[in-house]
């Protein structure tokens, strides 16, 4: 039986196809439509039908290439016409992911709503790096935070970051500088080590490391792009992570 009038909301992970969970991959593959956003690798939509319609809703700082609305509607409007949607996102689907909005508006038209959890883009960076999110000597609490939300000096990160705790930003590239500046104007040390991961799980992946002074100058000089996430605490910086990286430079 066909499975009509509901949304199947999906996450794709970090970006390697091997970190789908199953159930992602078989509603990958029996979909009629798939709506996806942009952090969503080819390798990836290669597990839909060749038949199945795909639609990009690719997002980019300021720069919608399609509203919220619009794809709320689009997705109501496919569900009802009786075809299976999946909407695929990068990462997880609750997690900066707007999945929340696009759950409730599709309640709201009456359509049912299936969330198919993702590994986020921190579980998939954190064991890429081998970078220990939490760690009984070094951090006993992690929070996810975002770096491009409106109003970034309004946001309470106090708290948040420095000793036995790890924060992990995810949008924060571009606003790296104002970063830095508000964890240590909320008291951090400028020597706090940070990470930064780009393209986590993906072939182009890159760590690099330093302290919470340099973290502008990192991202400037290493002309670090989106997607990367920045990692601030202790557990950056244990010896055991940043000799697993060596070993996995050499080996490349
Ligand atoms: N729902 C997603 C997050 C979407 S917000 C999730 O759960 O992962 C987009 C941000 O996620 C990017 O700006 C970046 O900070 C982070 N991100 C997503 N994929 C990433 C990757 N492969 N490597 C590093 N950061 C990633």
């Amino acid at each position: 039986m066909r499975e009509t009038g509901i949304i199947h909301l999906v996450g794709a992970g970090p970006g390697d196809p091997d970190l789908l969970t199953l159930r992602a991959a078989r509603l990958i593959a029996r979909a009629d439509v798939i709506v996806h956003d942009g952090l969503v690798s080819d390798e990836i939509l290669d597990f839909a039908r060749p038949d199945a319609e795909r639609i990009s809703v690719a997002k980019r700082r300021a720069h919608h290439s399609m509203a919220q609305d619009e794809i709320n509607a689009l997705l109501v409007r496919e569900a009802r016409a009786g075809r299976m949607v999946v909407r695929l996102k990068g990462g997880d689907p609750l997690v900066f992911g707007r999945g929340g909005e696009e759950a409730e508006a599709a309640r709201a038209a009456g359509v049912a709503v299936e969330i198919v959890p993702g590994i986020s883009a921190a579980n998939g960076a954190a064991a890429a790096a081998q970078i220990a999110l939490t760690h009984r000597d070094a951090s006993s609490a992690v929070s996810f935070v975002a770096g491009q939300c409106k109003g970034l000096a309004e946001q309470d990160w106090a708290g948040l970051a420095g000793k036995g705790r790890t924060l992990v930003i995810y949008m924060g590239v571009k606003t790296a500088p104002q970063i830095a500046e508000k964890l240590m104007a909320d008291g951090l040390a400028p020597d706090m080590p940070i990470a930064i991961i780009e393209n986590a799980t993906r072939s182009a992946m890159r760590v690099l490391r330093g302290p919470l002074a340099a973290l502008p100058d990192l991202v400037e000089r290493e002309r670090v792009v989106s997607p990367a996430l920045i990692v601030i605490g202790e557990v950056t910086a244990r010896e055991d992570a940043t000799l697993a990286n060596l070993v996995q430079e050499t080996a490349q």
